[in-house]
């Protein structure tokens, strides 16, 4: 895994296991120096119960389950200490009510932070008096509550930054960094003997002039039209990136040759069709290839990118689809 894509949520479990297990574990000493065994126990189980969530994350990298794991045996450990040890073990709970929002949904945080209040209601001999029982559920509750808000907040934020991060600004289609993580997926796959995969490469015909001519937001105008274009003429399963400039890809699903070709062609005269600048029509050079035996997309996009400049070759308003590798 990259350091781009680490797994926030795996780090915390390690780091909030691995530290709980250790210092419910000196617990569990002081509590066998002590000879007091239920305590002794139940630290015991917690703490090996705890460790084998860190375990199980790691090695199945399934950190919303185990995250999820973790949030209801934290709470439920918290619980069980109160009820066996006594209100000492309170302490624990606002430390709980944080991490689970840390490591869990945060609907589930909500939730079990909401029954671990009902309980304690509902166990007796937890709290001295009402006053206590007031002031302990209110300021829990209200943790509760902000963390839940501070959760939202984080996620709608990371789920806006994912897009910033994939998305391009001029066209709203997906960017090269997408197209990348696509093409080198599609050659995963192709390799299983899932699917066959075919790229087409495209790119405005003397498109400089329009800048030239017209100015360069007459040029943007013309860049999210295509896009517009390309997208309406796409399959449902066949994807577009920007891939640079007036350059784009088209990624398709395809069973051969033909089809690759025919969809090709389809999009040089839907575009043909369609797209007018200031200046009148302006139309695409498209260079398409199959997937044949490649083990890097940059090889694979280079046959598409060669197939595109020789149909630029050719006059231009054209397709050019490149031999295929066997
Ligand atoms: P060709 O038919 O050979 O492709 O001729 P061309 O003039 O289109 O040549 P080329 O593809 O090399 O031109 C790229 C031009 O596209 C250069 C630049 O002015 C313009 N361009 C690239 N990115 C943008 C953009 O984001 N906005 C605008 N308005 N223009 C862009
Ligand atoms: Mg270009
Ligand atoms: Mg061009």
């Amino acid at each position: 895994m990259t350091s781009k894509n680490r797994d926030i949520r795996l780090e915390l479990i390690t780091l909030l296991g691995v530290t709980t297990t250790v210092v419910i574990a000196a617990f569990a000493i002081y509590r066998w120096l002590h000879g007091n065994f239920l305590a002794l126990a139940v630290d015991g189980v917690i703490a090996a119960a705890i460790f084998s969530v860190v375990v199980y994350a790691r090695n199945s990298g399934n950190s919303a389950r185990a995250g999820n794991l973790l949030c209801l045996l934290n709470s439920s450990a918290c619980l069980l200490a109160v009820w066996l040890i006594g209100p000492i073990a309170i302490t624990w709970l606002y430390l709980v009510l944080l991490t689970n929002f840390f490591l869990a949904d945060r609907r589930l945080a909500l939730g079990a932070g909401l029954v671990m209040l009902v309980v304690l209601c509902l166990l007796p001999g937890v709290f001295p008096d009402v006053f206590h029982a007031v002031s302990t559920l209110v300021t829990a509750a209200l943790t509760a509550l902000f963390s839940y808000i501070f959760a939202t907040r984080s996620q709608d934020d990371r789920v806006e930054l994912q897009e910033l991060a994939s998305l391009d600004a001029l066209t709203n289609v997906p960017n090269r960094r997408m197209m990348e993580r696509a093409l080198t997926h599609a050659l995963e796959q192709q390799t299983l003997g899932r699917g066959r995969y075919g790229l087409i490469v495209l790119d405005l015909d003397h498109f400089k002039e329009v800048n030239d001519l017209y100015g360069h937001a007459a040029g943007d105008e013309a860049i999210a039209d295509l896009a517009s274009i390309l997208r309406f003429e796409m399959r449902k399963d066949d994807q577009v990136y920007r891939f640079g400039g007036e350059e784009f890809v088209v990624l398709l699903k395809v069973s051969s040759r033909d089809e690759l070709e025919s969809a090709t062609e389809r999009l040089r005269k839907a575009v043909r069709a369609s797209l007018r600048g200031p200046g009148g029509r302006i139309t695409i050079s498209l260079g398409g290839a199959l997937l044949g035996h490649e083990r890097d997309w940059h090889d694979w996009f280079s046959r598409a990118d060669a197939a595109l400049y020789r149909a630029k070759s050719n006059g231009r308003d054209s397709y050019v689809i490149a031999e295929d590798l066997f």
